[in-house]
């Protein structure tokens, strides 16, 4: 293939096909890159081994216009050697050159060189068939498929089968707004496309499954954010007979696969596991980047008689003072602290609070502010020294926490402190529930399904914010790539929780029947996760954003701008469904 040729290969015969990426002409010589799915090489085209018709054929090839070449592999003269390139050392010199397919002058370009600007993403996306030839896409789909062959062949190995479950179902319990699809023949009435597997995967472990997965797509109507996209794809797995090392043991085993036929690197297993409390105290956040060292310290005791009084009055009013050190920090210039503020309040907190550690004392920001003493306190409870900067935030967790990750994240940003590598974490026993942020009334923190820890059990009913679950989440490098719990298997135990959330039982049969009619006839123990795929992919990949590497991804207005989804449906359809329009979006 054209990507693949190189000196080795010199004076081989080879027919090429593909598309026209670049054309110089000389005059008497026509120069063409040409690229199929391996990559380009330099065509040569003149009339030493072409018909001056031929030669005359390629000098008016537009840009992406399919040929077909054959030809002789031949080193380049010593001046025309590429070392930009991997077949800069020869070209193919054209002996038969044929247009197998005509291009109209493409509305984007495929080839771009290094300082080209990209046109926007939305005429990116509205022509995704130029887009998806560039180099850059191409290879993200050989990772994609690459995450797909390595997940489906370590399962394999471990016993896993795999199930597709369907995409017409009744609405499934991740939280979010279901997408709809009406019935023709049961007019009026509603399929629900999944949000997940959730149910189908446990009734599996019912029906005597015992180890089940699937690549499954997902579908979540919901206020789209930058990294989320409406449909989505995720490993989906779910054991019987296990507990959470058993489940832990067979991600660890299948992300270690990945990585390296994916990316050739090996990865440290087991992964740490740390629990929720706890990583919420040392980084302020569920899902941190452990390549950042830097750990939180909670300095309430330290500051609590403090004069200063933003630190006094948060503690009296039972907030806390917590933060970091900054090794290094004190050569940050003035600019770059007075950015502090900006970061946090971003976060949404008031601000941050820094100072120098330089000469023994604390210099500039809150430093003038307290005593001798409590710099002392301070270094000592931080592992500080001269040269170093302290950063701390005061103020309830709620608000604190997302501040100091934030902080916590830029300013390793800024000095350069995020270290290498690949590093996971289980976090372990999330909260069963969480509090509504509007009512106050318990809402699962993961899913309905989700177990407690035996041990909390007893407080269901007496303060239910206070059971911690058997939930937990894969973190990598600072973005959660998925969730999990061992799942409640006895229906007095579901019915329980659902009754600590409010659902009655009529409700619950109404939701969720399907799923307790069969716990009624001999339910194992079971458990399970998802993990996003298309997070995994773009991180090994080594971009940021989710749509390079889904095909035909959504808008964050959830369109799809080439084929034009959603789009109107004419009247007469929609009464065949039974369906009247109130209104339009745009009316
Ligand atoms: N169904 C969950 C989700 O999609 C994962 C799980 O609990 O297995 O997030």
């Amino acid at each position: 293939m054209a990507g693949e040729l190189r000196a080795t290969n010199i004076g081989e015969r080879v027919r090429l096909a593909g598309w026209v990426n670049r054309r110089r002409d000389l005059g008497g010589r026509i120069f063409i890159d040409l690229r199929d799915r391996s990559g380009l090489v330099q065509v040569s085209c003149g009339s030493d081994t072409l018909s001056e018709q031929d030669v005359e054929k390629a000098r008016r090839f537009g840009l992406e216009v399919v040929v077909a070449v054959e030809g002789e592999v031949a080193g380049r003269p010593a001046d025309a050697l590429n070392p930009d390139m991997p077949t800069g050392e020869v070209e193919v010199r054209a002996e038969a050159i044929e247009m197998l397919a005509p291009s109209e002058t493409p509305p984007i370009m495929v080839a771009y060189g290094a300082d080209d600007e990209l046109p926007s993403e939305e005429l990116r996306l509205r022509y995704r068939f130029l887009d998806l030839r560039r180099p850059e896409l191409q290879r993200n789909f050989q990772v994609r498929h690459c995450v797909n062959q390595a997940i489906r062949s370590s399962l394999d190995k471990l016993g896993f089968i795999e199930v597709e479950t369907p995409m017409l179902t009744r609405p499934s319990p991740e939280g979010a707004r279901d997408y709809l699809t009406p019935s023709r023949v049961s007019r009026g009435e509603f399929y629900a496309l999944p949000q997940s597997p959730q149910l189908y995967k446990q009734i599996l472990m019912v029906a005597g499954f015992d180890r089940y997965f699937q690549i499954a797509r997902c579908l979540r109507d919901e206020d789209l954010r930058a990294d989320r996209q409406p449909e989505f794809t995720q490993l989906d797995v779910e054991m019987a007979f296990v507990d959470e090392e058993d489940i832990f043991a067979v991600g660890e085993a299948v992300m270690a696969e990945v990585w390296s036929s994916c990316s050739g690197r090996d990865v440290e297993r087991p992964f740490p596991q740390m629990n929720y409390r706890d990583v919420m105290e040392q980084y302020g956040t569920d899902k941190p980047d452990l390549r950042i060292p830097w750990r939180l310290a909670d300095a309430s005791d330290v500051v609590r008689d403090s004069e200063f009084r933003i630190f006094s009055g948060t503690l009296e009013s039972g907030g806390r003072v917590r933060g970091f050190r900054v090794p290094a920090g004190a050569q940050l210039s003035r600019k770059a602290l007075d950015q502090l503020d900006g970061v946090a309040q971003d976060a949404g907190a008031p601000g941050a609070l820094w100072t120098k550690l330089a000469d023994g004392g604390a210099q500039g920001g809150f430093g003038k502010q307290i005593k001798t003493q409590e710099v002392e306190g301070l270094k000592s409870l931080l592992g500080a020294s001269d040269g170093d900067l302290l950063v701390l935030v005061a103020g309830a967790d709620r608000i604190a926490n997302p501040a100091l990750d934030a902080l916590r994240r830029h300013l390793a940003s800024v000095m350069d402190a995020v270290e290498e590598g690949d590093r996971f974490l289980w976090v372990v026993e999330f909260p069963l529930f969480e509090a509504h942020p509007e009512s106050g009334e318990p809402v699962p923190s993961h899913h309905p399904f989700t177990s407690a820890v035996p041990e909390d059990v007893d407080n269901l009913d007496s303060d239910p914010l206070s059971v911690r679950s058997r939930a937990y989440d894969l973190v990598y490098n600072g973005s959660e790539f998925g969730s999990g719990s061992i799942r409640i298997n006895k229906p007095d135990v579901q019915r329980h929780v659902f009754a600590a959330l409010g659902i009655g039982r009529e409700e619950a049969e109404k939701k969720f029947g399907w799923l307790l009619e069969a716990f009624r006839y001999g339910a194992p123990p079971h458990g399970g996760f998802a993990l996003g795929l298309d997070r995994v992919v773009m991180h090994l990949a080594g971009g940021d954003s989710l749509r390079d590497v889904i095909a035909f991804p959504k808008t964050t207005a959830a369109r799809a701008l080439m084929e034009g989804a959603p789009a109107p449906m004419a009247p007469e359809d929609l009464e065949e469904l039974g369906i009247k329009l109130v209104g339009r979006a745009d009316d």
